[in-house]
């Protein structure tokens, strides 16, 4: 009983029925009580068994239903047989043609069709079937339904919707049956059936379920148009018995009212509402085409429920009031009856007549049947009637009611929800096993995590482990090694030790306080330095001991592997640079001993020759200072171990001493290289490729030790006996830097080692020029200050090389100019020292003297200087033959020597 908007409007249904006029029956189109819409719905007892999803569409437009309505007939009874015995009744069925005449009087009747008529010899089950299954099978299927059954009190009413059938199962009346068929259909999974029973008793909804729960509002959405009774009792029905027994306990609240009519009739409207819920998975769109076909749109599932509800309605009688002989308190019972009665009665006319107001709110019946009437239930009517002719008013008003309700159309549609709790527990169980996979990923993560630390834990020890035992050999190694050097040592120093006490034994006067303390000083250095060594190496190995505890205890903590590994680390760091520092002092050792087993030597071969007490001294004319006659043997004796320790040591390991700081290192280390230059000409060939002139002269430079000045100086003398490294000490400022040694030095070994190498230089003719413009003259003149005679002697071969070298070039023509040398101011002392007693002085000078006469240029210088005289007493008096001749021939090819001779009148 909803707007105009349910109803059919001029189509449908409404057209061809004949309403409160005698029916013209060919107008009547529908004549099966099924709905045409349904084709599944077409007759046969079993019940549909398609999934509630086949069905119609949800919402939008419903399907077109009109209200069914059938006509029923009941038996005469015992009273009728009785009492009209002798009359006809008062109607005539037609069910093979679904109508019923109703006689007015014996030559007159109106026929009115139905959509089912059902004699008085109906069963049951065929009016189950063919009024109330087609309902409930929509009902099935997730729409309203509504079966109502309209009549005179005593008409039938209760006996085809209520009866329980207890005693005889073929008495079952629509309420058990249709209860039957839902609970064989429906998923007790998946689906719910509930029902509340409720009586409409002057205009008060009571629950039959409790009676107590009376006047029950009845709640509407006007939303979705549904209407519902929050406060009624609902009673889950899992199984028929307790169906019935629900029944029964209803009907025994039902309030019955005696009526004359008939005392078990009721004066109440019964009304049974059965909840039907039903969940499937269903998609958004689902049609069904033209062929019935359901076609799926590939969409997802999703759960959706279906809410619908059977309504059964066991109206009160229709009778009038006047004829149940009603009174008092039953006239107002009456009324309430009838207002109901009347406003279901005033609706239904209202659809009926398309008419634009429906009083649905007139009543609390309408209200509660708004969706079976102009709504969106399939609504099926049975309307009752007796046989009796003294009834007929009543039976005609009951069946002109059931000609107006089937021109009521409905607009059967679903209500489809989306099932949120169904959803809400499938999303549950998907959470909570995402949860469970989760914690098992979480699991397995740490797993991992642990196994590959234990990897980490197990890779740290084993490097610690590897790393230890690679200390521990380098350790091993580098102990041999030195316990190696050390016997090697030992042996050196006793077989040295034994020598030197031979020769101190065989001749103790000879020995002065010089050279033979010194050895043994050194000795005794060498010892301390043993010492010193033993104690370093001892203190290494404690430290090795410590960082192997410490590592002993790193590994059980085993924490922070990876710092132990850089300790670790720095530990070999510090074990290699100890290591290297005792490789160097190893060297130093054995530059040592190379050094003390050379000196010893020259002083053994001293001894043997009868020498003053120097080792140093006793240099003749040889041109190097180092390289006295005697000890050329000693020196070729030591060739073998020199050699071999030049090879050990390697000659890069002994120049790179030159530049150690300590003194000690230095002296021995430039001594070693003092002695390998004065050996032979191929090591000082590889001592200048290897840098080593350069070294020396650096030492030269910066060191005010007077013995490595000594040395270095010695080393460069030996070193400028070699034509090419003269011009390479020039190159690198030697001479200058000899100059200022000389200036300043006190000790004549030293000036001896500085005049030696700059007679040396003076022997080169290319270096002429330079060694006067740097000052090697004045230097080499300033020397003879010293006074000693080996000093002297040096300097004086200088001179000697120097004056060579320009008379050479007078001869060749490329010096016309005065001697450099008397230009320096050397004439003087040439003269004062030209009959000097020690025999190489005066070599020297005698051939300076004649070499210088070569020169015309010079001559004048000479006479004025007294030089003259000297070369006329070398001329005469020399010891040597040679030098005696070539005073003379210079004297003889010198014009102003000649002429000044004679002016002096010596005969020539
Ligand atoms: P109402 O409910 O309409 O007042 P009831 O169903 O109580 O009428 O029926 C009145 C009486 O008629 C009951 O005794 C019932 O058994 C009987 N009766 C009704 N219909 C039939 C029928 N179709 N066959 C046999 N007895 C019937
Ligand atoms: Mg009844």
């Amino acid at each position: 009983m909803a707007s105009s908007a349910y109803r059919n409007g001029a189509h449908g249904g409404s057209s061809g029925m004949k309403v409160d006029r005698p029916v013209q029956v060919a107008n009547i189109k529908s004549s099966s009580f099924k709905s045409r819409l349904t084709p599944s719905h077409s007759s046969g007892s079993a019940l549909r068994r398609s999934s509630p999803a086949s069905f119609a569409s949800k919402d939008g437009d419903g399907v077109p239903g009109r209200v069914r309505v059938a006509v029923r007939l009941r038996p005469r009874n015992a009273e009728e047989l009785a009492a009209d015995a002798d009359f006809a009744d008062c109607v005539e069925l037609q069910p093979e043609l679904k109508r019923l005449k109703l006689r007015k009087n014996n030559w007159d009747s109106d026929t009115y069709e139905f959509d089912e008529v059902l004699t008085e010899f109906a069963s049951q089950k065929r009016v189950y079937e063919v009024v109330a299954k087609p309902v409930v099978e929509s009902v099935l299927d997730g729409y309203n339904g509504t079966v109502m059954a309209y009549g005179q009190t005593g008409t039938g009413k209760t006996f085809t919707l209520g009866r329980l059938g207890e005693q005889d199962t073929a008495d079952r009346g629509i309420m058990v049956r249709s209860m039957e068929d839902i609970l064989a259909e429906i998923s007790p999974e998946t689906d719910s059936v509930s029902v509340s029973y409720l009586q409409l008793y002057m205009e008060a909804l009571q629950d039959l379920l409790n009676p107590a729960n009376d006047n029950i509002p009845i709640v509407e959405d006007p939303k979705i148009g549904d209407v519902s009774l929050p406060r009624a009792t609902l009673v889950e029905i899992r199984d028929q018995q307790s169906f019935v027994e629900l029944l029964r306990i209803g009907e025994t609240h039902r309030i019955a009212a005696n009526t004359k009519l008939n005392t078990e009739s009721s004066r109440s409207h019964a009304i049974l509402m059965v909840h039907v819920k039903r969940s499937f998975m269903g998609g958004d769109n689902i049609y069904s085409n033209e062929n019935g076909d359901i076609s799926h749109l590939a969409k997802p599932l999703k759960p959706l429920v279906r809410k619908s509800k059977l309504v059964v309605v066991d109206l009160a009688g229709s009778e009038r009031i006047h004829k149940s002989g009603s009174e008092g308190h039953m006239l107002e019972e009456a009324k309430s009856i009838n207002l109901s009665l009347s406003a279901l009665g005033k609706c239904i006319n209202a659809l009926a007549e398309n008419s634009a107001h429906v009083p649905i709110r007139d009543s609390k019946l309408t209200r509660l049947l708004r969706d079976s009437f102009g709504g969106t239930a399939r609504t099926s009517l049975i309307v009752t009637i007796g046989p009796s002719p003294r009834h007929r008013g009543e039976t005609t008003s009951t069946i002109l009611f059931g000609q107006r309700a089937m021109k009521v159309e409905n607009m059967l549609k679903i209500k489809e929800e989306f099932d949120y709790k169904s959803l809400s527990r499938r999303l549950e169980v998907q959470l909570d096993k995402l949860i469970a996979e989760n914690e098992r990923q979480q699991k397995a993560f740490e797993d991992e995590v642990e196994r590959i630390n234990i990897e980490a834990e197990n890779r740290v020890s084993e490097v610690e482990r590897s790393f230890a035992d690679a200390l521990e050999k380098e350790r091993l190694k580098c102990q041999m090694d030195y316990m190696e050097s050390v016997k090697q040592l030992e042996e050196k120093l006793v077989l040295n030790q034994q020598q030197r006490d031979f020769d101190v034994f065989t001749d103790s006067n000879c020995i002065g306080q010089g050279p033979g303390l010194s050895a043994a000083e050194e000795l005794v250095e060498l010892k301390k330095l043993l010492e010193k060594e033993i104690k370093l190496r001892k203190v290494a190995e404690e430290e090795v001991k410590i960082c192997k505890r410490q590592q002993g205890q790193d590994r059980q903590s085993e924490a922070g592997g990876s710092v132990e590994v850089l300790k670790l680390h720095k530990i070999l760091e510090n074990e290699a640079h100890q290591k290297k520092k005792l490789e160097e002092e190893i060297i130093i050792l054995r530059s040592q001993l190379l050094q003390l087993t050379f000196e010893a030597d020259q002083m053994k071969r001293y001894l043997d020759g009868g020498g003053s007490g120097n080792a140093y001294t006793g240099l003749d004319s040889s041109m190097s200072p180092f390289r006295h006659p005697q000890l050329k043997d000693a020196v070729n004796g030591q060739k073998a171990s020199i050699a071999t320790l030049f090879e050990q040591v390697g000659l890069q390991k002994i120049l790179a001493l030159l530049e150690s700081d300590d003194a000690n290192v230095r002296i021995h280390a430039v001594k070693v290289v003092a002695n390998l230059a004065a050996e032979a000409e191929a090591n000082q060939k590889k001592i200048v490729e290897a840098g080593g002139l350069t070294s020396l002269l650096v030492l030269l430079r910066s060191f005010e030790d007077e013995t490595v000045r000594r040395v270095a100086a010695g080393a460069i003398a030996n070193l400028a006996m070699n034509e090419a490294n003269q011009e390479l000490i020039m190159a690198e400022g030697g001479i200058s830097l000899l100059s200022m040694t000389a200036a300043d030095a006190e000790d004549p070994q030293t000036l001896r080692m500085v005049a030696g190498a700059i007679a040396n230089l003076c022997g080169n003719d290319k270096l002429r020029m330079k060694l006067k413009s740097e000052g090697g003259i004045k230097a080499l003149l300033g020397i003879v200050r010293c006074g000693h005679p080996d000093v002297l002697s040096q300097v004086a071969r200088g001179i000697a090389n120097f004056a060579k070298c320009e008379s050479r070039a007078s001869t060749q023509g490329t010096n016309s100019s005065r001697s450099l040398l008397i230009e320096d101011g050397a004439l003087p002392w040439i003269v004062q020292n030209a009959n000097d007693e020690a025999a190489p002085i005066r070599r020297h000078i005698e051939l300076a003297l004649c070499h210088l006469a070569q020169h015309e240029v010079n001559a004048k210088d000479m006479i004025s200087g007294g030089a003259l005289w000297e070369l006329v007493r070398i001329s005469r008096d020399c010891s040597r033959e040679d030098i005696r001749s070539l005073a003379r021939r210079t004297l003889i090819s010198s014009p102003t020597f000649r002429s000044e001779l004679r002016r002096l009148r010596i005969e020539y």
